[in-house]
């Protein structure tokens, strides 16, 4: 049995309140989806929170409401997974790939300037990997031109002392298994705007006046609109039920992954390698355990292969949007930085039932594999 390189954490909590939603004869967006709202926005320091069917949808929503359209930039990192750079093309705009810092893997302030364009509409930050991004720096050079955080593996991470998602303009979420709170799939947008978090809601829902959930509360007695054209974006209740027992855990995941990250951390420095870890701006959540190979290890792929071997399950680093087929031909300037980390890094297993025995083998299977 190999060790996965990530395993949600559920249990019959979860299963129970799924059951529950469905008991109460309505699985689509209602109250448990308004609850969830409330409770994840609380727990972010946000003023709304908007649920959405995934953090790509809810990405597309943000540039959409703030016009993003045909003929407009958006700066983007490439050093991302792909949604990131898909939901600007969604929209019929540009994406302008800016190089990452080679500690955080994350967009700066330097990399942001060097993008900006007479065309820049918005810019999208991602908190790599759990990673936070300097918010406020990167705020003041872009201007009057509007930050979308990709917090899509964020939650639970902290900036400036406050958590991630406080303060933000728009941030947007995932509830992927792949990420430290689940509901099997899903998203949500948090924003402190209550104009901002009303047009999302209707955006999210074909553009109606008013809500299936709150046509249905009225007695049926009101007609609705459709103002403008839109989408359906939304969450099921059934999904919100489970979202609101996974956020009472995020503390205690947040805790237990940063002491495995730290026993890594103690495991890899006597070899010499260098790992994902806070920088000086904030905390990360470690959604994302990334570890730099140095140079004179095999290729990834050989690396990748020597761990499986060793029954460890681990991935190639995070992405790189440019490096694949559907950006092939993109223009882009130089993205040294990107490159070395998507071509150079792996992620190795973290989750809620690796023991340090595992973390031994994890370690020691690696320093082999890296020639070390
Ligand atoms: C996972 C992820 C997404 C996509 O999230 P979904 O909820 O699966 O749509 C977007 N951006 C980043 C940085 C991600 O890691």
């Amino acid at each position: 049995m190999a060790i996965p390189v990530m395993k949600p954490l559920l249990g019959e909590a979860e299963a129970a309140a799924v059951a529950e939603a469905v008991r109460s004869g309505w699985v689509a967006q209602g109250p448990r989806v308004a609850a969830f709202e409330k409770a994840f926005a609380e727990r972010v320091g946000a003023g709304h929170g908007v649920a959405v069917s995934s953090c790509t949808t809810g990405l597309h929503l943000c540039l959409h409401l703030l016009g993003v359209g045909p003929g407009d930039d958006v700066v983007v990192p490439s050093l991302s997974f792909i949604a990131s750079a898909n939901a600007v093309r969604y929209c019929g705009a540009n994406p302008v790939f800016a190089d990452v810092d080679p500690v955080t893997g994350n967009l700066t302030a330097e990399t942001v300037k060097a993008a900006l364009t007479e065309r820049t509409k918005a810019v999208m930050v991602v908190h790599q990997a759990g990673v936070p991004a300097d918010i406020p720096a990167i705020r003041a050079v872009a201007g009057e031109v509007p930050v979308v955080e990709d917090a899509a593996c964020a939650a639970g991470s902290t900036l400036h002392g406050r958590p991630v998602g406080s303060g933000a303009l728009l941030a947007a979420w995932s509830f992927h298994p792949r990420k430290l709170i689940t509901t099997g799939e899903g998203g949500m947008v948090t924003t402190d705007d209550a104009e901002w978090a009303t047009r999302l809601r209707r955006l999210r829902e074909h553009g109606m006046s008013v809500s299936a959930a709150d046509r249905h509360a009225s007695g049926g007695a009101v007609v609705e609109s459709y103002v403008e054209t839109a989408f359906n974006y939304r969450m099921t209740d059934v999904q919100a039920a489970m979202g609101l027992v996974q956020l009472d855990r995020l503390d205690g995941i947040v805790k237990q992954r940063r002491e495995l990250a730290a026993s890594y951390h103690d495991l890899l420095a006597p070899h010499g390698l260098s790992a994902v870890t806070d920088p000086a701006h904030g905390t990360t959540n470690f959604q994302s355990f990334w570890v730099m190979l140095p140079e004179s290890a095999p290729g990834l792929p050989e690396v990748l292969a020597a761990l499986a071997a060793r029954g460890v399950s681990a991935r190639r680093g995070i992405m790189a949007a440019h490096l694949e087929p559907a950006y092939e031909g993109h223009p882009h300037g130089p993205l040294a930085v990107t490159e070395r980390i998507a071509l150079r890094s792996v992620i190795l297993p973290l989750h809620h039932e690796l023991t340090d025995d595992d973390q031994r083998l994890v370690v020691s299977a690696l320093v082999e594999a890296v020639g070390g």
